[in-house]
């Protein structure tokens, strides 16, 4: 059936919300819905002129803006598929992207136009365009011209709707292939998790090109019928004047580590707001304490990854726990199990997370070996992440299953140490890694941020840990950094650390 098609969802709810604001921005831009619906057919109009047709790739590396938005759904309306990438992708990044996904168009920043037509033409991408405005030689240009592409391509549920590439953060990014059945159905889940309405406003201050602040944040609004302040970036002058006028916000950690640190967060800036979100990377059940004695509003962690949306959250309504991220979503099951003999664990033990539901993936783009490891035959993904259950049934993540590190044959889990590290009042924050070691296999290794004016050496570092973490947990070393490597949700990139410590031991 098409009755799933992604689009005829969105454009039924967009139809109904008519001049109701969609996305509007601080500079004073608004799309209505109706707006939006109506560009969008412009845009697909332009899209079919430029010889898209239904099932090819259109890879978009554009600027944050409404508009970006706007072609994400006539890409959907055309019956193609959209394969955002990240605005920090350089030359050599684009070449293997446009390489591995073969798009039909690629939709370029203006300041690069010139070395994405010359890459397209290295990698036989037949079309490049810029997003623009409607009068600068643009895609929106040709859109304010082209024919108005009024209906929909017919999809079905298992139709490819986009391509997303994974973050990278433990090796080459894979193009996770998402149909029209796993975004739907996650956004409609998400609707009924978190009691979307139309009159919601959700405050975007996130990227739009990887899975939260794309399909979590736009598909649920779009699903609701609800509205985006899309801000460029996070900036804490800018939240604070918005929060009264917002009703909910989804961040990373960062966004709330630096709220907490600010004096104008108080119960009466958010008292407008109903939700805050926070996902992507792990919060602190510090500043998950401090943001609700600062607000009185308990955020709501929440999991999720570019092969399968959104998984677990912390209940709407009833106990949201620190440092952990919750319960599966409606539809969604969970499996945990041991990662070297793949049986289930008992609640409270640590094991490998696998998940299963119509959220999740048809497995990588163009990797077939890759995803016969990781999409299991009974449908259940592996999801690379090591967890733990109570007795309630809240999830916590402890770590990943590539950052374990195994040291004279024990597993050290790297969260466990850091933790306690972080605790010492100098240190700001911790990574711990594993690096080739000749006795043990894995050299225990910390890397620590100290506060700033703060001063610390190993051996403190070591001495604290005494008593407090068995031999084996403890690092061998200890390095003072600057700051942890992170990318722009919050990640930290152990195999930066892993490489440039490389040579400790060897
Ligand atoms: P790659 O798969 O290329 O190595 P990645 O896994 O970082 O990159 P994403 O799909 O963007 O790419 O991120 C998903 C991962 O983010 C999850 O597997 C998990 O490790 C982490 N994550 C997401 N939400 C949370 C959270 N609330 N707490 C801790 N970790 C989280
Ligand atoms: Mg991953």
């Amino acid at each position: 059936t098409d009755n799933n098609n992604l689009f005829k969802t969105f454009a039924a709810r967009m139809q109904a919300r008519g001049d109701a604001d969609f996305i509007t921005t601080r500079d004073g831009r608004r799309y209505s819905h109706a707006d939006a619906l109506a560009e969008s057919a412009r845009l697909a109009g332009a899209l079919v002129a430029l010889g898209v047709s239904p099932g090819d790739r259109v890879a978009v590396q554009v600027d944050k803006s409404p508009e970006a938005i706007l072609l994400y759904l006539a890409t959907l309306r055309a019956g193609a598929v959209y394969l955002p990438l990240n605005t920090g992708y350089t030359g050599d990044e684009i070449r293997y992207f446009l390489s591995d996904a073969e798009p039909a168009l690629f939709v370029c920043r203006p300041a690069v136009l010139e070395e994405a037509r010359a890459l397209a033409a290295e990698t036989g991408c037949p079309a490049v365009e810029t997003l623009g405005t409607a009068a600068d030689g643009s895609l929106m240009e040709r859109a304010a011209a082209a024919t108005a592409f009024d209906d929909a391509v017919p999809r079905t549920d298992d139709d490819l709707a986009a391509i997303l590439y994974t973050s990278g953060t433990t090796g080459r990014s894979k193009g996770a292939m998402l149909t029209h059945r796993n975004l739907g159905s996650n956004a409609a889940a998400l609707v009924e998790a978190w009691r979307f309405t139309p009159e919601d406003r959700l405050i975007h201050a996130l990227p739009i090109f990887h899975t939260h602040g794309l399909f979590v944040a736009c598909n649920v609004t779009l699903m609701a019928g609800s509205s985006l302040l899309f801000l460029p970036r996070f900036d804490a002058d800018v939240i604070f004047e918005e929060l009264p006028r917002g009703t909910v916000m989804m961040g990373v950690p960062t966004f709330y580590t630096r709220l907490v640190a600010d004096d104008r967060l108080t119960p009466e800036v958010t008292a407008n707001m109903r939700l805050f979100v926070s996902g992507s990377a792990p919060l602190t059940a510090e500043t998950h304490e401090l943001f609700a004695e600062k607000t009185g509003h308990a955020i709501l962690e929440r999991y999720g990854m570019t092969e399968t949306n959104m998984n677990l959250s912390n209940p709407y309504d009833g106990d949201r726990r620190a440092g952990t991220v919750g319960m599966p979503l409606p539809g969604v099951e969970i499996r945990i199990v041991d990662r070297d003999s793949g049986k289930e664990v008992p609640d409270g033990e640590i094991g490998l997370l696998q998940v299963r539901g119509p959220n999740v993936f048809i497995g990588y783009w163009r990797k077939p070996e890759k995803t016969k490891e990781e999409l299991l035959e009974d449908g259940f993904f592996i999801t690379g992440d090591l967890v733990t259950r109570d007795e309630r049934g809240y999830v916590q993540i402890v770590g990943r299953d590539k950052d374990l590190v195994i040291s004279g044959g024990y597993n050290v889990y790297p969260k466990e140490v850091e933790q306690v590290i972080d605790e010492m009042d100098e240190v700001l924050e911790s990574a711990v890694i594993g690096l080739p070691h000749p006795d043990f296999g894995e050299g225990v290794t910390a890397t620590v941020v100290c506060q700033p004016g703060a001063k610390l050496d190993e051996a403190q570092v070591i001495a604290h840990l005494q008593g407090r973490l068995a031999k084996y947990k403890q690092p061998k070393r200890v390095f003072f950094i600057d700051a942890l490597p992170r990318n722009t949700m919050g990640k930290v990139q152990k195999n930066e650390l892993r490489q440039r410590f490389d040579a400790t031991y060897r």
